[in-house]
């Protein structure tokens, strides 16, 4: 036996169980869109660690920024004062918010804080108690957003009870509906989940019960769907007639991920509360939720704050990444490398070759891409029959990620409905994204034998 430290072993040994891990990687450095393990293994991330590093691992600008705020001041509590580093990313973060009225700002540390702070916001504001999500919702795991999250069960099973006052209604994706197809029209789908919502108000809680309508503009953890326009400008009337707000939870489809800085831009549609993290700040923990001035102030002093909240090291490294974005043109990588995934996967699928039959959808924006499989025990009785008996055994996603990750690139599934994600850097290259379209097409071609 070697007497080499075994870190894995010590992690499994002293870290918590509850954790769900996909490899036993110990990872040591990172550098743009690879990552080195401690036994000196270099793996392509496809995951930028839940799409966080938009700008790749270890930005050398956003590293600097932050290497220099920590001889500056590490620690400037907001409710002792106002802190110059976050005063400073407010100047440049608030012009790149996606609607004018979004001119007031709360930070925090994680995703699921923020989210948190939008609940407390809109019970606060409209004195209503209820929340309506999206089915396959992902906001979190702490107590509140375990309730909000309607993508698994496994996120609150055995942790009641959880926070109340929250009603689920149906995303327009077509997986979560019996007999629709990637084929359905959008509008048909739209109408839907628009009849849906329009019962949830009827049967489940009333409008004047209802504080909020929260929800992810392109669906994370429940399946990598963007919402159609006509959907989320169908959410905003509703809620305007009803006086109810809408929550927009860009913590993953933000920050240039889907080829624009929010998604919500794309339906031109105006939230009442904007909720980002991940990619904000590359790395460093730093979430916050943005409204308007009107809509915020109706909070009491003293309600809102965390002690590290929106931390000054944090903000210098937000800061630095938002200006990145604009000197580095990354959009205009998104779009390019966007259109070069696209065409793989498409071109895969429609290749009629057994590992390109096994590709039931190919979905998402920017560089937040899923690729659906066909799980006939979810979708009986609509298109694409043979392959999903095929698929019969067992989800294929987790094996395609196991494939992938022997073969040296991490890549993530998501839901119970069968979908790997891609999500790497926004930095990515065109050359080491065909080198991940090859790990992945050997990888699908290993589990199609
Ligand atoms: N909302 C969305 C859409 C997310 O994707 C996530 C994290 N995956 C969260 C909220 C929670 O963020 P955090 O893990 O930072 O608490």
């Amino acid at each position: 036996a070697s007497l080499e430290f075994d870190a894995a072993a010590f992690g499994e040994q002293h870290i918590a169980r509850g954790i769900g891990r996909l490899t036993k990687h110990v990872f040591e450095e990172g550098q743009g869109t690879f990552v080195t393990t401690d036994k000196g293994v270099r793996l392509l991330d496809m995951t930028s660690g839940i799409g966080v590093v938009n700008l790749g691992h270890c930005h050398p600008k956003v590293s600097a920024a932050a290497a220099a705020q920590c001889s500056k001041l590490t620690h400037a509590q907001i409710n002792i004062g106002y802190s110059a580093a976050q005063i400073a990313l407010l100047q440049e973060l608030i012009p790149i918010l996606p609607h004018p009225s979004l001119d007031s700002v709360f930070l925090w540390n994680s995703g699921a804080e923020a989210v948190e702070a939008a609940v407390k916001l809109a019970r606060a504001a409209t004195k209503k108690p209820n929340i309506i999500v999206m089915q396959g919702s992902y906001h979190g795991r702490t107590n509140a957003t375990a309730s909000l999250t309607r993508s698994k069960t496994i996120y609150g099973e055995g942790h009641g009870p959880l926070m109340s006052g929250v009603f689920a209604t149906a995303f327009p994706y077509y997986s979560q509906f019996g007999g629709t197809t990637p084929e359905t029209s959008t509008e048909e789908l739209v109408n839907q989940s628009l009849l849906q919502l329009k019962l949830t108000l009827q049967q489940q809680t009333s409008p004047s019960d209802t504080a909020a309508i929260l929800l992810e503009p392109v669906l994370g953890e429940g399946g990598y769907v963007p919402a159609p326009p006509a959907f989320l400008q169908g959410l905003r009337k509703i809620c305007d007639e009803h006086n109810i707000l809408l929550i927009i939870d860009e913590v993953q489809s933000g920050m240039g991920r889907t080829g624009q800085m929010f998604f919500i831009e794309e339906s031109g549609v105006r939230p009442d509360v904007l909720i980002f993290a991940k990619g904000i700040a590359n790395g460093f923990p730093l979430s916050g939720i943005a409204g308007s001035k009107k809509l915020m102030d109706l909070q009491k002093p003293g309600s809102m704050g965390g002690t590290y909240a929106g931390n000054a090291v944090s903000c210098a490294a937000a800061k630095a990444v938002i200006e990145t974005f604009r000197e580095e043109k990354i959009l205009d990588n998104v779009a390019a490398r966007s259109k070069q995934l696209f065409g793989f996967l498409n071109e895969l699928k429609a290749s009629g070759t057994k590992a390109g039959s096994l590709i039931e959808d190919v979905r998402g924006r920017g560089l937040m891409v899923g690729v659906q499989f066909p799980n006939p025990q979810l979708q009986a009785g609509s298109a694409n029959t043979a392959a999903r008996e095929a698929n019969w055994q067992g989800q294929l996603a987790p094996k395609v990620v196991q494939e992938c990750v022997n073969r040296n690139m991490l890549l993530l599934s998501t839901s119970v409905f069968d979908v790997l994600r891609f999500i790497p850097p926004l930095t990515i290259s065109e050359e080491e994204l065909s080198q991940a379209c090859s790990i992945f097409k050997e990888s699908l071609e290993a589990v199609a034998k």
